[in-house]
């Protein structure tokens, strides 16, 4: 699979926008959604996806882009002030060599605690009301 592959309307990232399966959605408007990763490498482990149909940065047009940096360190702001972790990682993947697994573009938000290491990525599935908790303080800080 190459860095130019044809956009799969049926990845589970074009589901949770439409709405056909739940997330633990922390912001929702009209370009992007945030939600708690299922299989968080960390706490607070948060995704932001925009709702353009596109898979990898080299897809997206300069303006979604733009949108979804500024709504990716806005939610990061809110993650930092609910949860104080001693650090935070902004990641991206393009491709699967490169270790994408959805492939419909998203921002990793990941809060680093020093004393705390990270899961595996994709690792083991959350408890989705642990989830929704953690989404609802980060949402209260928006
Ligand atoms: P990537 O490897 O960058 O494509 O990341 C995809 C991320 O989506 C991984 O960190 C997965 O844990 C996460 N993920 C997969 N399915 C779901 C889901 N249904 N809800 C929330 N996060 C998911």
């Amino acid at each position: 699979m190459s860095l130019t592959i044809a956009y799969d309307p049926g990845n589970i990232f074009a589901k949770i926008i439409a709405g056909d399966i739940p997330c633990a959605r922390v912001y929702e408007d009209d370009r992007v959604i945030s939600f708690m990763d299922a299989f968080p490498q960390s706490k607070g482990h948060t995704l932001v996806v925009p709702k353009v149909p596109v898979c990898n940065l080299f897809d997206i047009a300069d303006d979604d882009l733009a949108n979804l940096i500024v709504q990716t360190r806005r939610i990061a702001r809110a993650v930092r002030e609910a949860l104080a972790p001693d650090g935070l990682r902004l990641i991206q993947f393009n491709g699967e060599a490169a270790g994408q697994t959805v492939f419909h573009l998203h921002m990793h938000i990941l809060p680093i605690w020093t004393d705390q290491p990270l899961a595996r990525h994709g690792g083991g599935m959350a408890d989705m009301e642990v989830l929704k908790a953690t989404a609802a303080r980060i949402a209260d800080k928006l």
